[in-house]
């Protein structure tokens, strides 16, 4: 229960200071945005091929890890008619190590469609966005407002922190996503919708943080009520995370000589259209022998050896257990259908998903 201080002060700074907020969230912007690669500098324009990039390569990932990724895509494909230009097994290669695939098989067909459709130009409102491949409304809200001033508020993770600790939102997420969405508009500036959003982005991640926030030097500090109450961490209320049943399967490593077997998973599903090796289906309580009998059916093949250990994984919605499998085919030995061998010098080249990554380096270990 919030003491009758706490619960004074919650009434009178809501009250007082509620429509300086944007203001003072602009003018700590000014001071101190970061400096992102994908970011347009005071006073320049955005340019919404790289906003769009961006947002797309940072869906579940982190600012740190994108960097890179972002830096050689635009240097490859530096607009988006390039990109759309390009081929999927270029970018899917460009891609490769960067996670949850279905994002870049979206970006590819949203250059497409923006090149094709579009005549290269990014259309500027949420609905027209909401249109392309591969953007929801987060992403279409978070292009609006930074690549075109649009008047939206897109939420993320680090909105919903700072929103849900000024305003101590008890309801749990993802249920209480609607109220957040609509109290995080009241942080909205009149004029520059792109920089309010990008202010609030930046004070989740720098101030704002998850644990130990820096409320000393929070430019809504005054007007926090979870900080009046001294509950800051416990924002945002979490629903109990459900985690998925543990599935397990085997890999198959089959080496000839300095190559390696590989085959292009489905193009539509898990890690669609990636390069894996050989494997067995990836079943909850699936016994080993059970997997291992799904190998590939080479002639000629030695003995296939059993790796000490497993790979483990886990995917959004599930763990997995791959235990790993190792044989050697003799030179000229022909690959199965729908495989292909590669040599193990270019596998950098290859699309390989951060699992099979994984898988090899422990059968090669
Ligand atoms: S005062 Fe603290 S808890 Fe409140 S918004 Fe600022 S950093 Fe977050």
């Amino acid at each position: 229960m919030p003491s009758a201080t706490a619960r004074k002060k919650e009434r009178n700074t809501t009250v007082t200071t509620l429509s300086s907020r944007p203001t003072l969230l602009l003018a700590w912007y000014d001071r101190h945005r970061r400096r992102l690669p994908w970011r347009a500098a005071p006073g320049e324009t955005s340019d919404p091929y790289r906003v769009w990039l961006s947002e797309i390569m940072l869906q579940q990932t982190t600012v740190k890890a994108v960097g890179p990724y972002f830096e050689k895509f635009v240097a490859r494909w530096s607009d988006v008619t390039a990109l759309g230009d390009a081929s999927l097994d270029d970018v899917l290669r460009m891609w490769a190590g960067l996670g949850y695939y279905s994002r870049a098989r979206n970006l590819h067909a949203c250059a497409v469609a923006v090149t094709r459709e579009h005549g290269g130009a990014f259309p500027d409102t949420e609905e027209g966005l909401r249109a392309l491949p591969g953007i929801g409304p987060y992403t279409a809200a978070a292009i609006a407002a930074i690549a075109f001033d649009r008047h939206t508020m897109p939420v993320d993770g680090n909105i919903e922190r700072v929103v849900s600790r000024l305003y101590a939102v008890e309801e749990e997420l993802p249920q209480a996503k609607p109220t957040i969405q609509q109290m995080a508009t009241t942080l909205l500036a009149n004029a520059r919708a792109g920089d309010s959003a990008q202010a609030l982005m930046d004070l989740g991640a720098s101030i704002c943080t998850p644990k130990k926030p820096a409320c000393s030097l929070c430019p809504l500090n005054e007007d926090c009520v979870a900080r009046a109450l001294g509950t800051q961490e416990t924002f945002p209320r979490k629903a109990p995370k459900k985690s998925g049943t543990l599935r397990r399967g085997a890999a198959f490593v089959v080496t000839r000589g300095d190559e390696l077997l590989v085959r292009s998973r489905p193009e539509k599903g898990l890690l669609g259209g990636m390069t894996e090796v050989p494997g067995s289906d990836w079943l909850a309580g699936q016994e080993d022998a059970t997997a291992k009998q799904q190998a590939p059916d080479i002639k000629g093949l030695s003995r296939w050896q059993r790796k000490v250990g497993a790979v483990t994984h886990v995917f959004t919605h599930f763990p997995l257990e791959l235990v790993v499998y190792t044989a050697k085919a003799e030179a000229r030995t022909r690959a199965p259908s729908g495989m292909r061998w590669v040599p193990i010098a270019t596998l950098a080249d290859e699309a390989l998903p951060n699992l099979m990554r994984k898988v090899i380096a422990h059968a090669l270990d």
